[in-house]
């Protein structure tokens, strides 16, 4: 046994060891390969520790040509002891890092003494690269801000003939619509200083700070005249005052308060203006909002299917685009995606075009990177048969419904790839852009929604039979149930009337309206919702039963060609059904409904 640092000193050198053996004085030799040596027994009776090169084989081949019984030690104790040295070691980082950590504090806590400035970034001209043009598909909201820019280049322009200028700008709309880019682009484009905070920085732990930030940060802009101060997130200090629950927001609520009194503080046309923006104006303070302070709102939206192809273009300027690739196709198949979401798709898309060491992005990647996007990553094929086949026919009972009835949303493809989450395929809508922007949809349309909602179901009940549907409905029937509830007691789609059965369902905010509010009817009309939700349900499903059972020959070679291809394209798709329609195969029902 050896303790580390206690070796006894060699003696003899490799090099003579070597000598040794060749010449016939070793009698054994014992290698501990962990500890890099080797313990020679001389014939002479003698003992020495000789240090080795790691994985040496010229010992071994010089033991072995002469002859030299030679062992391996199994040195399990010295890793025991190397253990207890890395055991040690860590526990003195575990004790410095708690060291550094209560030095940290104290500096923290010695600047909340010396109470923070304001640590807004001022940024001056020119120094923010982003300009009007890089921010695309919200034309409207762009227009009034390059309102402010001019007023900020040229004040006199609007001052001479009496115009008053906003004092604040609040810009509302969804995250990754792109609230935050225009602020820089004004930033960019006004040339004058730009002081830039988040509410979050507003609200600090240590009491008046984040009052104090405010005074400072005011003090500093006047100052700097003309000039713009962004508020970004400002939901974080403006929220409703006494909303809070569970306390503490003492601090937010004076913070507040300097801001309002800021806000009053400084005069009209001083050359200040305050931009702003949040994605929770409905908890904002209403005091914010009076005329005088946010007197200007902004609505930034979604973009729609022009505004996100033009945000596409904005940002494939920079990446080498395939000619194939059509921004407006795209643009189509990508409803509802903010701007953020569009350039994370060009993203991922110039990713993996990286990836396959291609030199333009094509439209596989843009379909990968979409994919990737919407339901995580792709892994290793399916593999058992069996589950495939009825998770093909389950998709296929979707997709064939969208090209049954007439006011189902248009499949934009289906799909049988195994992924991550464990989701097996999937049908894909893409929802009529018209219907889409006018916010209009009618009975039919959510009726045509019910029933392709129910086509894996329905499917699966044709093929299987009733004993053997499964549980991967779940969502689908999820989906259905909130639909039909909905069209029941919020649209009046039913024969209960053209009555509101229930308080808008919308995210209950932790605060001014937490209590939810009851419901609107009684024991019996509650009664008679879940039987009217049930019948649609019911009714939609019978609807799927009654198109998918004439098709079954339609539906095994749709399933055929799945399987097969991986994926079906809407356009396919709808051909293929026309054909079989025009061949008239959907006839009499083989057999018997199953329900
Ligand atoms: P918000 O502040 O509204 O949550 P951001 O301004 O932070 O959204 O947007 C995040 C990113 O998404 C931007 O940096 C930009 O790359 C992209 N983006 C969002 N909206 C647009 C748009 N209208 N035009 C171009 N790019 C956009
Ligand atoms: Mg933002
Ligand atoms: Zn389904």
């Amino acid at each position: 046994m050896q303790w580390l640092g206690l070796k006894p000193a060699p003696s003899m050198s490799y090099s003579g060891l070597l000598r040794s053996i060749r010449s016939g004085n070793v009698k054994e030799l014992v290698l501990s390969p962990r500890q890099r040596d080797v313990q020679v027994r001389l014939k002479n009776g003698e003992q020495q520790t000789v240090p080795v090169f790691a994985n040496d084989t010229l010992l071994l081949r010089t033991a072995e040509a002469a002859r030299v019984p030679l062992s391996v030690r199994d040195d399990r104790q010295s890793e025991a002891n190397a253990a207890l040295v890395s055991n040690l070691l860590l526990a003195a980082l575990v004790i410095g890092g708690l060291a550094l950590l209560i030095r940290r504090s104290a500096q923290v806590a010695n600047r909340a003494i010396g109470f923070g400035r304001s640590q807004a970034r001022v940024q001056a001209e020119s120094q923010d690269t982003v300009r009007f043009e890089d921010v695309a598909g919200i034309g409207e909201a762009k227009e009034e801000l390059q309102e402010v820019v001019t007023f900020l280049k040229t004040p006199e322009t609007f001052t001479s003939i009496g115009a008053r200028i906003p004092k604040g700008v609040l810009l509302i709309g969804p995250p990754g619509t792109g609230k935050t880019l225009l602020a820089r682009a004004i930033a960019g484009e006004a040339g004058v200083p730009f002081f830039s905070l988040s509410g979050s920085e507003f609200v600090e732990m240590f009491v008046g700070v984040g009052a104090s930030r405010v005074r400072d940060l005011f003090r500093q802009a006047k100052a700097k005249a003309p000039c713009i101060i962004f508020i970004d997130e400002i939901d974080a200090v403006g929220r409703q005052r006494g909303a809070g629950i569970g306390g503490g927001n003492d601090e937010r609520e004076q913070t507040l308060n300097q801001l309002l009194t800021e806000m009053d503080g400084f005069e009209e046309n001083s050359g200040v203006v305050l931009l702003a923006a949040t994605n929770r104006p409905d908890v904002l303070d209403t005091a914010l909002m009076r005329p005088g302070r946010f007197d200007r709102q902004i609505r930034v939206d979604l973009p729609d299917r022009r505004g996100r192809e033009q945000i596409l273009a904005v940002h494939a300027r920079s990446k080498p685009l395939d000619e194939s690739v059509s921004l407006a196709a795209w643009a189509l198949r990508t409803p509802g995606f903010s701007g953020a979401d569009l350039a994370n798709l060009l993203n991922e898309a110039a990713i993996l075009t990286a990836r396959r060491e291609r030199q333009t992005i094509e439209d596989s990647a843009l379909s990968d990177a979409l994919e990737r996007i919407t339901m995580g990553l792709a892994v290793a094929p399916l593999q058992d048969n069996a589950k495939k086949r009825l998770i093909a026919y389950h998709e296929i009972g979707h997709a064939l419904l969208t090209a049954l009835v007439p006011q189902a949303d248009r499949l934009d493809k289906v799909t049988l790839l195994p992924r991550a989450g464990g989701i097996g395929g999937f049908a894909r809508m893409t929802p009529d852009e018209e219907r889409l922007d006018s916010g209009l949809v009618s009975k039919a349309d959510l009726k045509a929604r019910l029933v392709v909602a129910l086509g894996g179901r329905a499917a699966e009940l044709v093929v299987f039979g009733p004993s053997e549907i499964t549980q991967g409905a779940s969502g689908d029937l999820e989906m259905v149930s909130r639909l039909a509830r909905e069209m029941v007691t919020r649209f009046g789609f039913s024969d209960l009337g053209p009555v509101a059965l229930d308080a808008d369902g919308s995210e209950v905010f932790l605060g001014r309206d937490w209590l939810r509010p009851q419901p609107s009817h009684s024991m019996i009309t509650g009664n008679r919702i879940d039987q009217a939700v049930r019948q649609l349900a019911r009714q939609a499903l019978d609807q799927a039963l009654t198109l998918l059972l004439p098709r079954r020959r339609l539906m095994d070679a749709l399933v055929e060609e799945l399987i097969s291809d991986e994926t079906i394209e809407g356009d396919r798709l709808r051909a293929i059904v026309a054909a079989d329609a025009a061949a008239g195969s959907a006839t009499a029902p083989l057999t018997p409904s199953p329900r």
